[in-house]
């Protein structure tokens, strides 16, 4: 069976969040992201989400727009949607741009999984989907605050805490022991740094870390440092993410023994299917995936999700976007701190195009 695209819409829009969302390189007030909407022979449409971060896949929304609607769209049309291989092989000519390139891969499979009958999960793994459980994230603010909002998600029933670090390391050593005095010996808590310490910081942030009983340290120095990396993953267990984007990235960090863990984000590494590739070198490599997110919405969410629980070796997932926005494209399934996928055929999606009509900035139709 083969479904030739025979157009596809591109809408750039701008998602509210109900507060701004701050890390140590970067803070939002709402998230520029970009909707993909391809069309095929067989009447089946696909969904796709790109939100691109120029800090990290060095894409900004509009170089990311211009580079779908002109040089990716047109050449996509006329191709079989279901046969992946061939439609990365068709975006090729572009080195990166994974996150303009994750949002066809998204679409694509959407596509594949609607024309067999399966959820993305099942065509991902054939794993029987775990439990998704969301952490609760902690943007980098005030000690305080951080452990007040501990004290909330505590309360909402969530058991894991990823602490958003990378701040003052000084003030960042009370933020993690003020989040342990808030929630007790009983709650698995992460870290993550985004590139905001030097080794020696880092070094100083260890001994702090582990009395606080820290399962993992992501991205506590700037991306390129791998040899960091290396001396404080002999420290204390390192997840690599903005270190990560693609697999020689891995095979670098693998080599050095820089990371213990791996975040794999579907905008850092170019959609799905390269994201299988990445799993499984993770897995060869014995590192534990954690499946992360660029705070996209509903439907590069529910990507993550059946990502999440169809592929082997993902332990844990992030796709906190749908809680944190105001208003989404769709709807996401999610009960208090589990996400609960439905048996419907591919992404599951289907938007919300009130909200969709209003948030754009632009659309357009290649045909
Ligand atoms: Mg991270």
């Amino acid at each position: 069976m083969t479904a030739k695209i025979t157009a596809i819409e591109i809408i750039s829009l701008e998602l509210p969040l109900k507060e701004p969302f701050v890390i140590a390189y970067h803070a939002w007030d709402s998230m520029p992201a970009i909707l993909l909407r391809v069309e095929t022979d067989l009447g089946i449409e696909g969904w796709g989400e790109a939100v691109p971060d120029p800090n990290v896949t060095s894409e900004t929304l509009s170089s990311c727009q211009a580079m779908l609607v002109h040089d990716v769209a047109p050449r996509l049309l006329g191709l079989d949607a279901t046969c992946l291989a061939a439609v990365h092989q068709a975006m090729e000519f572009i080195r990166s741009a994974p996150a303009a390139k994750a949002a066809v891969d998204i679409a694509c499979f959407d596509i594949l999984g609607k024309a067999k009958q399966k959820p993305l999960w099942q065509l991902l793994g054939d794993h029987t989907p775990g439990q998704l459980e969301l952490p609760a994230v902690l943007p980098l603010v005030a000690p305080a605050e951080q452990a007040e909002k501990a004290a909330y998600w505590l309360r909402q029933g969530y058991r894991q805490i990823k602490v958003k670090l990378g701040g003052d390391y000084r003030e960042d050593m009370e933020r993690v022991r003020a989040v342990r005095r808030e929630v007790g010996s009983g709650l698995e808590i992460r870290v993550d740094a985004n590139q905001g310490w030097t080794l020696a910081q880092a070094m100083e942030m260890v001994p702090i870390l582990k009395e606080a009983g820290v399962k993992v340290l992501e991205q506590p120095v700037p991306w390129w440092d791998v040899g960091a990396m290396a001396a404080i993953n002999k420290e204390i267990p390192v997840m690599a993410d903005e270190s990560v984007l693609n697999l020689y990235d891995l095979q670098q960090v693998v080599g050095a023994s820089a990371a213990s863990w791996l975040n794999i984000k579907l905008m850092k590494c170019g959609g799905l299917l390269p994201g299988l590739g990445l799993a499984q070198q993770a897995r060869e490599a014995g590192m534990p995936v954690l499946l992360g997110s660029m705070l996209e919405s509903a439907v590069g969410s529910l990507a993550g999700a059946h990502f999440a629980a169809g592929v082997e070796g993902v332990v844990a997932n992030e796709m906190v976007g749908p809680r944190l926005y105001a208003r989404d494209t769709g709807e996401f399934p999610c009960i208090g701190n589990h996400i609960q996928l439905a048996k419907t055929p591919g992404l599951g999606f289907s938007p919300h195009w009130h909200h969709i009509d209003k948030l754009a900035l632009f659309r357009t139709l290649i045909k």
